[in-house]
């Protein structure tokens, strides 16, 4: 999943890299509220937090500008401490949540996975799609009750398409929201890493977890359990 960062701070905003990165997610970083917007508009952004003290453009105005061109990706604001008034004006702006500075990371994690599953309209933080259980707090994955080895770019992998269970995604969307915007991009090594997924995953070929739709993508297509 790749998560946009918007904060004039250098220090919290390459912090919030280092840690994001470290979490598993790819991170796009913008310093002002300009930067931010043409991010916002022009990457493929799944989650956005949000400074709400930004020069340039304040962030209020950033938020509110992104949601009235339908930008719908979640946003988590990043307010000062004891301002009740930032959190109600971010929420009220178009935000989804908010975390006051100073902050523990794990805390701003917390909160972007809880966004981003029900973003994807997962209630609960175990993906659970009848045999295949993805458990998004402890990043790991079992089929059958079975302990599955993943790497990280697997798991990464399956985690995006099993957050989306039942939607088609294509291949060109799997690249750029896997790998850094300066990374090598080669839509081949994609079909490499489905391959290895797939055979960790089902290596009798019997639950075919993952269709391939010829031209258009990937789709995760075990029904999600009922939660
Ligand atoms: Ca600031």
């Amino acid at each position: 999943m790749r998560i946009l960062v918007v904060e004039d701070e250098v220090a919290l905003r390459e912090a919030l890299k280092r840690d994001l990165a470290g979490a598993g997610f790819t991170v796009d970083l913008a310093a002002d509220g300009e930067e931010g917007l043409y991010a916002g508009r022009e990457f493929p952004v799944d989650l956005a937090i949000v400074d709400l003290g930004l020069p340039k453009v304040p962030g209020l105005d950033l938020i509110r500008t992104l949601r009235s061109e339908r930008k719908t990706f979640p946003i988590l604001v990043l307010t000062a401490r004891d301002r009740w008034q930032d959190k109600v004006a971010g929420l009220d702006a178009g935000a989804d949540d908010y975390v006051a500075k100073p902050f523990r990371f794990e805390e701003v994690l917390a909160r972007v996975q809880a966004l981003l599953r029900r973003a994807g309209g997962w209630a609960s933080p175990v993906l659970s799609c009848g045999p295949v259980v993805l458990d998004l707090r402890s990043q790991t994955v079992a089929v059958q009750g079975e302990a599955v080895d993943l790497t990280t770019f697997e798991y990464r992998l399956l985690e995006h398409l099993m957050m989306r269970a039942g939607d088609v995604i294509s291949k060109a969307e799997l690249t750029e929201r896997l790998y850094e915007q300066d990374f090598e991009r080669d839509s081949n090594t994609i079909e490499v890493f489905m391959g290895r997924l797939r055979r960790k995953l089902d290596p009798d070929d019997r639950l075919q977890p993952i269709e391939t739709l010829r031209g258009r993508g990937y789709r995760f297509s075990l029904p999600r359990d009922p939660h």
